[in-house]
């Protein structure tokens, strides 16, 4: 496991707030190589991030793409990485499910959100072919999360403007203190 932490990631994690956290991102109109080595930086950011998922828009870029292993919350599960480019959820369950969520751009802020318990999903992987999947329980948490980030929504945007205010005055404050380290 050192060797994960030494490891320099190849995209750098954007820290809220910032514009491109709150811009809804543009399809993707063609999978091809460079698309494909970009997704496999995504994953590896997120792995070495020790995240469960993670959306462009939170490596700057305004474009409809995640990736996500949420086996990576169970310390005994294999990795299994998924990349989803131009997601739709097409059918979400009347059953909702709660889970306290955390945010790779929003460093020790957790916010228990209430959504639909299973989702159904169609997206391009990573060869531009159009698949479907239906995520349940942790996964479709994760996936909505990720799906979010793609609409410009945060955690943030889950609890009172009150409490919502707090937090962006907090992590302002956060990032300018970092600045002028
Ligand atoms: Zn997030």
């Amino acid at each position: 496991m050192t060797e994960d932490i030494e490891k320099q990631a190849p995209l750098n994690i954007i820290i809220a707030p910032d514009p491109v956290l709150k811009t809804v991102a543009a399809p993707i109109d063609k999978v091809d190589d460079d698309l494909r080595k970009f997704l496999d930086d995504m994953l590896e950011t997120m792995y070495i991030a020790r995240g469960v998922g993670l959306a462009a828009p939170q490596v700057g870029i305004s474009q409809r793409i995640l990736v996500m292993d949420p086996a990576r919350g169970e310390a005994d599960q294999s990795p299994q990485p998924m990349v989803m480019i131009n997601p739709e959820i097409i059918w979400r369950s009347e059953e909702l499910n709660i889970f306290e969520e955390g945010c790779l751009s929003l460093p020790d802020y957790y916010v228990e959100v209430e959504r639909p318990a299973s989702v159904r999903v169609k997206y391009l992987d990573r060869d531009g072919k159009s698949q479907e999947m239906l995520a349940e329980n942790f996964t479709a948490t994760v996936l909505q999360h990720e799906f979010d980030h793609l609409n410009g929504v945060l955690l943030w945007d889950y609890v009172s403007k009150l409490k919502r205010d707090m937090a962006i005055k907090k992590f302002t404050k956060m990032k300018k203190e970092f600045d002028v380290l």
